[in-house]
């Protein structure tokens, strides 16, 4: 199936992903667009004109039907979420997202959408497969037996399979992306919520202005990720969606870098060098997690590509931009 033509409803669409996605959906062709999260407009990270943008709770069910109503199309972004600081701090209110996914899935079978799509996450995967740095890239049977993130994970994991059923027993196609850490411009990048990359840009740029040439690290720095640039993201997506990909499936980079190479990236772009203090008892996540992008590869043909010192560089950029705007250095 084609996005192209096609009525759709995006949640989450005042944050990071949702901003890009459903700026994306206008230009490539989707003949309506209704986006929709909690934020108030002034909050949304990009507000796209010539879309029909609603702020509601969609933890509300009779929200979730007003948001639906009359998509053929479903994408399901919204989440109570952060890095690793908001997620190992707030379990509770990460594992009441269960009411938004829920109240979505109800109203896209009650109102006959043709199809949805869930962002899942990396954090499903069972811990035990992440203890080492040197980690064996994920593969999507290793969420399974289960012992996903606490809190936000479990959700994620459950929610994965509430899809999967709403599929089998009700007939509503469903998509689920895996979604291993995003980062680019107009995401979270103060505030507590924000993740590793835009994190150490900022950091970085602080000791910059400041003239402090120090930076806090989270953890010893050996522990190793990969991240996707925004741009591969918002193509999985609609490439996952637009497939005949019925299972969970991983979208995420397989570039593996640990966070000291991600700061020594950095400070490369910022054309400076810092003291490192590691912070050895802040939240820190698993020790080491890739993306094996196996299947991706064998369904699509395509996985997410852009060199993460091309992707920081823009990240880097933008929050300068935007660091320069909140001093009054810059008119936004
Ligand atoms: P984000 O926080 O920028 O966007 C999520 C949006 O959901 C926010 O704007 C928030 O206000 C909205 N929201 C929260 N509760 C809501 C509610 N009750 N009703 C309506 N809207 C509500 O996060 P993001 O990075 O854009 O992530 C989008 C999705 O992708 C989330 O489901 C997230 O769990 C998933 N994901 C993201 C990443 C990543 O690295 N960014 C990784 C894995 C999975």
């Amino acid at each position: 199936m084609k996005i192209e033509g096609h009525t759709v409803a995006v949640s989450g669409a005042g944050g990071f992903i949702g901003g890009h996605l459903v700026k994306n959906l206008l230009a490539s062709g989707a003949s309506k667009i209704c986006a929709v999260d909690i934020k108030p407009f002034d909050e949304w990270y990009q507000l796209v004109p010539g879309v029909n943008n609603l702020c509601l709770d969609l933890k509300d069910k009779e929200n979730c039907y007003q948001a639906v109503a009359g998509a053929d199309l479903v994408f399901q972004l919204a989440a109570d979420m952060g890095g690793m600081g908001f997620i190992e701090n707030n379990r509770a209110l990460c594992m009441l997202s269960v009411l938004i996914n829920t109240h979505m899935l109800m109203a896209a079978k009650d109102l006959g959408a043709q199809r949805f799509l869930y962002s899942s996450s990396a954090c499903v995967y069972n811990g035990d497969k992440q203890k080492t740095p040197d980690v064996i890239p994920l593969k999507e049977e290793d969420a399974y037996p289960a012992l996903p993130e606490d809190g936000y994970g479990w959700e994620k994991l459950f929610s994965e399979r509430m899809c999967r059923h709403f599929e089998e027993d009700f007939g509503l196609q469903c998509r689920v992306a895996r979604f291993h850490n995003v980062y680019g411009p107009h995401g979270t990048w103060d505030g507590g919520r924000e993740k590793a990359p835009a994190a150490i840009c900022r950091k970085v740029l602080e000791a910059k202005l400041s003239g402090n040439h120090q930076i806090e690290i989270w953890g010893d720095g050996h522990q190793t990720r990969s991240f996707m640039y925004i741009d591969d993201c918002v193509q999985g997506i609609k490439a996952i969606f637009e497939s005949d990909i019925h299972e969970p499936i991983n979208l995420g980079s397989s570039e593996l870098v640990t966070i000291n190479q991600l700061v020594d990236i950095v400070e490369e772009i910022a054309g400076i060098k810092l003291h490192r203090n590691y912070k050895l008892n802040a939240p820190r996540g698993v020790n080491g997690r890739n993306s094996d992008n196996t299947k991706i590869k064998q369904y699509l043909g395509w996985e997410p590509s852009t060199r993460l010192r091309d992707g920081m560089a823009k990240t880097y950029a933008w929050i300068e931009s935007q660091m320069m705007v909140e001093a009054g250095q810059w008119v936004a």
